[in-house]
């Protein structure tokens, strides 16, 4: 049902964008890809995708944002994914670390929402959907930069929800919880130092606590929403947060 139109997937060659992208694309969706990964591997995505474009812009930067929404052209579908994790006590917290979690996982949603805007207004008809997370809507010790940019995912997703309502465009968060990618994996080794844990103590007692359904939520499961956030059927679905977290924040 997504024939003809063209979604940009940010973030998209590794965990839940690259899932993301599969599914849209499998309706039918023309996917442009973004992200940092292997030559061979992005290629070989991309002709999984049915020649998806690519477009490799760090969005840590004003301009790396720019150069992608122009490389990318007009899109109908903006998925804003793209993010990073740190985890430290905030007394330690790396000032430019701090920097570049709000630019990647708060600014560079705005500055892509800012140039395909005019683009879905004129076509009366745009979706954008944000990868936010659990930690939009409450938050974990030692991830300081993480949550306030979260938080700022949610407020901005329901800010450009009003003004957008009028246009046929719908702006809606996604928010899971804990999902089996690199992105969780590499947040072991910093976690066990920070509490002091053993690598199977961080995976059940605090990942895993969080989650009643004691599961990771799969990619493919967030990347299910998202298409339903672009069907007709989700027209009046518009400034929401969904969560896919196993209950996390209904606790
Ligand atoms: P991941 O590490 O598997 O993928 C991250 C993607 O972002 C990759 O394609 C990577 O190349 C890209 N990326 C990283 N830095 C970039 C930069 N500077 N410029 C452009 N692209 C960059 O992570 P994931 O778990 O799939 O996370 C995707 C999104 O989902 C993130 O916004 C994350 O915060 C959110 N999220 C993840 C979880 C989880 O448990 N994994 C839970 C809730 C929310």
């Amino acid at each position: 049902f997504l024939s003809g139109k063209r979604a940009l997937v940010t973030g998209s060659t590794s965990g839940i964008g690259l899932a993301i992208a599969r599914a849209l694309a499998a309706q039918g969706a023309h996917i442009v890809l973004n992200g940092f990964g292997e030559e061979d591997e992005i290629a070989r995505i991309r002709e999984e995708l049915g020649g998806a474009d690519y477009v490799n812009e760090d969005l840590t930067r004003t301009e790396g944002v720019e150069a992608l929404m122009k490389g990318a052209g007009d899109v109908d579908i903006l998925v804003n994914n793209a993010g990073m994790q740190h985890v430290e006590r905030v007394e330690d917290f790396p000032p430019a670390t701090w920097d570049r979690i709000i630019a990647l996982n708060l600014s560079a949603n705005f500055h892509t929402t800012r140039l395909a805007v005019p683009y879905m207004k004129k076509q009366g008809w745009g979706r954008i959907i944000a990868t936010a997370s659990a930690h939009s809507l409450v938050a974990s010790p030692f991830k300081a930069a993480y949550v306030s940019a979260k938080h700022g995912v949610a407020g901005f997703t329901k800010t450009i929800a009003l003004e957008l309502a009028s246009h046929g465009i719908t702006a809606n968060c996604i928010s899971p919880g804990y999902v089996w990618t690199p992105l969780v994996e590499n947040q072991i080794p910093d976690t066990m130092k920070s509490r002091n844990l053993t690598r199977e103590q961080v995976v059940n007692d605090v990942l895993l606590s969080q989650q009643p359904t004691k599961k990771f939520v799969q990619p493919e499961e967030v990347a299910a929403m998202a298409v339903f956030l672009c069907r007709d059927e989700a027209q009046n679905i518009n400034g929401a947060n969904y969560a896919i977290d196993g209950g996390w924040t209904a606790q």
